[in-house]
Order: C-alpha cells, then structure tokens, then sequence
C-alpha cells in the first residue's frame, strides 16, 4: 500500500486551501460530471464556492471518465503531435487499422484542428508542451495525493507499483532518451533500461523478451479505478452539500452582455452566476452555443476489461506497449487493457474488429492468465487539443471559465487541473 494513506501529517485535502474571502462567483455551475468536472466541483468547494455539477447522463463518470486506461501518468506525458509523427502520416490515412488512424471527414472543425495539430508537431512546440503538461502532472500528484490521503485504496483499486513503458526498437530507445533527458529537471525519477531488467521488474512480461530494445521505467506512477473514483468523489461532494442535476442535458444559454445569465436544461432556465465548462468532449459544440470556438476534438479509444485469472502472469506494474500504443493496468482482479487514438468525429460505437485486436495483443501478451472469452468492451472519445495540454482558465465571457482538452492523460491531470480553475477564479 502506498506512504500516501500512512502519513501522519495533519493536512488534509480540504483543510489545505483556506476559503477565498468573498469569491467573485458566490455559485458556480460546473457542466460535465466526468473526472474533471467532479475535481472541479471539489477544488470549488473547497475553496468556499456554493457548486452545482449539472450533466446529461443519469450517473456521475458515463463519459470519457468511464472505461479508460486507469493509469495516473504524472511522469511520462510527451503529447502527441511530434516532429517524429510527420512522416508517418501517409501511413496513418492509408492503413487500415494502424493503432493511431486518420479517417478525414466533411468536417471543416476536423480539418481546422488537424492543421493546427500539424503546427504543433514542431520540435520547439512538443517540448514546450511536455514541460506545460509535466508541471501539471506534478501538481495533480500533488492534489491527488492529499485527497487519497481520506480514501479507501482498496475501493478505487488505488496501487502505486510504477510503470515501464516498452520500446520496441533501438531507435525507439534513443527517442524515448531524449525525451527522458527533457523531463530529467521537471519530473518524477525516471530511467531507460535495458530487456533484461525490464523483466527482472515485472516477471509478467516473460512473453516480451526478444520483442523488446528497452523501457522507461517511472517507478512512482500509480492506477486507479477511474469510474470508482468518480463515485467516491460524488458521494464526498454530497456529503459537502455540492448539488448534483443529473439527466440534464445543457442545450442552451441566456447571454446579458458579456455574461451568460442562464442556462437552458431539459427545457428549464436556470440562473448563472459562475459557469464551469468541464464538458469533455463535447466541448467544441458547448462553446458554440456561448459563441466562441475551442479546439477541442474526439480522439476514439477503446478498452476492454478482463477477469485475472492467474495472478502470477498479469503485470502489477502499468504496462505500455510502444508499438501496439497499448496500456495495460491491474484494476482490483481485472486488467484494463486500452488503447487505439482514432480521429473520426463523434462516433461511439464499438468496432468488433478494434475488440479483437485489443484482445489479441493481450493474449499474445499474457497468454491464459487473464479470461479473455468474456471482456468487458467499451469506446470513448478522448477530448484532445492540437497540443495535448489541456485549456484552464478564462473565456470570452466574464463568468464563463474553461477545465476542457484533457486528452489522453485527464484522469492524470484531473486533480492539478481543477486546483489551477479554482485558484484563478478565486483570485478575481
Ligand atoms: C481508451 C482511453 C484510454 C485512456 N486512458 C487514460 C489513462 O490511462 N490515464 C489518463 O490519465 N487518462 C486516460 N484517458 C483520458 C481520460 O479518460 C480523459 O481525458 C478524461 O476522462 C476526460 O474527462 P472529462 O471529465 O473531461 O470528460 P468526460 O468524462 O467525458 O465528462 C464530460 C461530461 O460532460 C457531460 N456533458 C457534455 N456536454 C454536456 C451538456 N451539453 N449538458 C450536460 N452535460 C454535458 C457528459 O455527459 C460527460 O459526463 C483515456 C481515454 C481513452 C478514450
């Protein structure tokens, strides 16, 4: 179990931030009761806000929060528009079934960030964007770490065993240490090895060797529950008197000036004084409605759940496989393996076909230690910028403010992320 739940130091998540003397938005709206709207509402309170979280679905964390990889990634956050990814995008349009796959659309909002995702694949943007995210990343450690602090690791399948990341070829190795070398001052400890001590780390990964040149290996990263961590965070902020409007589909706002007045659920007006967009992937059409644009898009993923069935030959370590772009984590008794970034609209349904590969990986991977005859199968979009880093912080409207873009690590960043709104919307 992790020294997070056996310190002995009084601080506690919500005794770290004193209330903000008479916030400027007294009641906060939060929409989006995903992981990140949840932290939102919580960092809120606890900076003395009144919240209401408000989200279409019936229940707390159905979105994109739901089935993802469960990994908290705080040390290993490169984004994903590299210079390394130019030239080996005829192949991302053309292959059938490439593990990150273009499919262009008649979507100019498609095309618009796909050309500025272009632009950030400069060398110069990606390392900026890699320090940007691994601030982040330290500070939601942070944040994460003091809330765990009053949790049930056992509930959220909390486990802190680290993390390798496998890399398939040599050049990939180097890639990968320069990467390492660029985080070497900002992040958590961090280091390359070679196959050999790879599997001496985690013996599970018997069936990699010879597949693999090497690995980043973070010792410290963890994997949590992530639906689990949404209920845990729902009932805490039930608890703190937070209001929760569930199956209420936000389809409109009342604008007076530079301020959004009301907005429209279900039909119903209901009064604004503070509004926190934390709406995931449907960001993009929410701000539309408030009159602006964010480049915010859907990259599909998919994941499968799967009973252990000998623990001995399933990773307690988080697992990813480079050149599959899979991750696998150890949740409870199930492994939640994910992976597949497809940029083609809003679609959810599930492909049989990106089930099987997923599968597929995960049987060449592990063999008979976990059942694979009955999976668990889930989509979901990633809500990505062309950068990777998340958009926190103000809007075009005075009492409009953004926690959106998260991608590929918002389970990650979520904590740090809702410290960072909170504290610039207290500050007004
Ligand atoms: C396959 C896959 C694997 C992943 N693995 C990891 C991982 O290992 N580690 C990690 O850190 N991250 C991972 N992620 C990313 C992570 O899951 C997301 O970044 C995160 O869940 C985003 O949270 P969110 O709260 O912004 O969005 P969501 O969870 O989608 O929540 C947004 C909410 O807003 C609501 N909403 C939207 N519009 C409206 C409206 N008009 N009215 C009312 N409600 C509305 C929705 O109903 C939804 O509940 C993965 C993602 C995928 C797809």
């Amino acid at each position: 179990m992790s020294a997070v739940f056996h310190s002995d130091s009084a601080q506690s998540y919500w005794s770290m931030h004193p209330r903000a003397r008479g916030p400027r938005h007294a009641h906060v709206t939060v929409i989006g009761a995903g992981i990140v709207g949840l932290t939102t509402a919580a960092a809120l309170s606890r900076s003395g806000h009144e919240v209401t979280v408000i989200d279409a679905a019936a229940h707390v964390g159905r979105g994109t929060s739901f089935g993802n990889g469960c990994q908290l990634s705080y040390g290993y956050v490169a984004p994903l528009a590299q210079p390394s990814l130019l030239p080996e995008l005829p192949s991302l349009l053309l292959a059938k079934n490439a593990p990150l796959k273009i499919v262009p659309r008649l979507d100019p909002a498609q095309w618009r960030w796909m050309m500025e995702f272009l632009l950030a694949c400069r060398g110069s943007t990606a390392r900026q964007s890699s320090l940007e995210l691994l601030a982040l990343g330290s500070l939601s450690r942070h944040e994460t770490d003091l809330w765990l602090r009053d949790a049930d690791p056992a509930q959220l399948k909390y486990s802190e065993t680290g993390k390798l990341v496998l890399l398939p070829s040599a050049q990939a190795l180097a890639k990968a240490e320069a990467q390492v070398r660029l985080q070497a001052a900002h992040g958590p400890l961090q280091r390359c090895i070679g196959e050999d001590e790879a599997l001496r780390i985690e013996p599970a990964l018997a069936r990699f060797k010879g597949r693999i040149a090497g690995a980043i290996h973070t010792p410290s990263e963890c994997a949590i529950d992530s639906h689990a961590l949404c209920l845990a965070l729902e009932r805490q902020l039930r608890a703190r008197g937070v209001e929760f409007k569930l199956g209420q589909r936000v389809t409109g706002f009342a604008r007076a000036g530079r301020r959004v007045a009301q907005l429209i659920a279900n039909g119903q007006a209901l009064d604004v004084d503070g509004l926190v967009l934390a709406t995931g992937p449907a960001t993009a059409a929410v701000a539309r409605m408030l009159g602006f644009s964010l480049p915010v898009y859907p990259l599909k993923g998919y994941s499968i759940t799967a009973r252990i069935v000998d623990a001995a030959g399933v990773p307690r370590v988080s697992i990813t496989d480079a050149a599959r772009k899979v991750v696998y984590a150890r949740i409870g008794d199930h492994l939640r393996v994910a992976g597949v970034a497809e940029i083609r609209g809003y679609d959810r349904s599930i492909q049989a076909d990106r089930i099987a590969e997923l599968v597929g990986h995960t049987r060449e991977a592990f063999g008979a230690a976990v059942d694979l005859d009955s999976v668990s199968e889930w989509s979901g979009l990633r809500p990505a910028t062309p950068t990777s880093v998340p958009i926190i912080g103000a809007s075009p409207l005075d009492n409009v403010f953004l926690n959106v873009g998260h991608g590929a690590l918002g389970l990650t960043l979520a904590f740090g992320s809702a410290a960072t709104i909170a504290h610039k919307m207290s500050a007004l």
